[in-house]
């Protein structure tokens, strides 16, 4: 399958293992984990406004279906540790 990019910053998008607990069925979604993404951080502040919570969502996609969703996490590490394949491969 051909990398995906993220339509809102233009990164590679990375493999996401989707966890046991989730209610999704997919195994994987393909994630943008760029923290500097207007997606992720435009998040933050209407979660803040709507809910006065302290969360956010990043761009996600569902391989199978092809469908953009957003995946919530609370913080800038929160989920990294799914992540199966670095995007290029050469983070950390
Ligand atoms: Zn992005």
């Amino acid at each position: 399958m051909a990398r995906q990019t993220c339509p809102h910053c233009g990164t590679r998008l990375s493999k996401w293992r989707v966890p046991e607990e989730a209610t999704w069925s997919e195994e994987f979604f393909f994630v943008c984990f760029d923290d500097s993404c207007p997606y992720y951080r435009e998040g933050w502040e209407w979660m803040m406004a709507q809910f006065r919570q302290s969360a956010s969502y990043r761009f996600a996609l569902n391989p199978r279906t092809g469908a953009p969703l957003p995946l919530p996490v609370w913080s800038d590490a929160a989920t990294r540790e799914m992540i199966m394949e670095d995007a290029e491969g050469d983070e950390q």
